[in-house]
């Protein structure tokens, strides 16, 4: 890896598969690591606070904004999520590449202020792929399905605002692809200052 980690935004609509993209990303390159984002959603079954998410009341959520403490926030499906700049640096400053698996209007905040991060947009093959996707899961209500759906098929409008665009129909292509953008950002020259200062003596 070269010096720095890159910070890479992956924002996808709900159901398009973003959860086992990161999961199988983060097998393959063992210096990728996941931003654990804090929400005031509640913690589902399988979830464990720490892991998934900082699991935090409403108060807690309002007293990090207040105090500056989000690189980016944003209200998804009535709930609130958001990246603390504690975990952007804990992670960067062990020179590890940070993903971060987050809505398209945090995307624009972190994309505003970190105007070099790799941002990486996952669209579903098609609209029916996504519904069955959102219904094989089996984690919604109906209610919650049909926010999702509805906001799903706004959302990939997005993507035009990334610099990249990956299609998640076949999973291992997929992973592949976003391998490749990755290590195309780590060879880009500017960021070879490093080997080229070696060469030079
Ligand atoms: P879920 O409730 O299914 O875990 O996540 C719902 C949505 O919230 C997903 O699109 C996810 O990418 C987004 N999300 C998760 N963490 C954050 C975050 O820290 N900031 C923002 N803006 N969105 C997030």
């Amino acid at each position: 890896m070269t010096t720095g980690g890159l910070l890479i935004i992956l924002s996808a609509p709900s159901g398009t598969g973003k959860s086992t993209l990161v999961k199988l990303l983060l097998q393959k390159r063992s210096d990728l690591e996941l931003s654990i984002s804090h929400t005031t959603r509640p913690p589902r079954s399988s979830e464990r606070d720490g892991v998934e998410y900082h699991f935090v009341t409403a108060e807690t959520f309002e007293n990090m904004v207040v105090s500056g403490q989000f690189a980016e926030y944003a209200n998804v499906y009535r709930h609130r999520y958001g990246t603390s700049n504690a975990e952007i640096a804990r992670i960067t400053g062990e020179h590890r590449h940070v993903v971060f698996d987050i809505d398209v209007q945090g995307a624009k905040q972190l994309m505003s202020g970190y105007p070099d991060a790799v941002s990486i947009f996952v669209l579903p093959p098609s609209l029916d792929v996504l519904e069955n996707r959102l219904r094989g899961r089996g984690t919604e209500t109906e209610e919650s399905f049909r926010t999702r759906f509805a906001c799903a098929q706004s959302e990939t409008d997005n993507y035009i605002n990334y610099r990249y665009t990956v299609v998640n129909d076949v999973l291992d292509d997929a992973v592949s692809d976003i391998l490749s953008i990755i290590r195309a950002e780590e060879l880009r020259s500017i960021r070879q200052k490093d080997v080229v200062g070696r060469l030079s003596g």
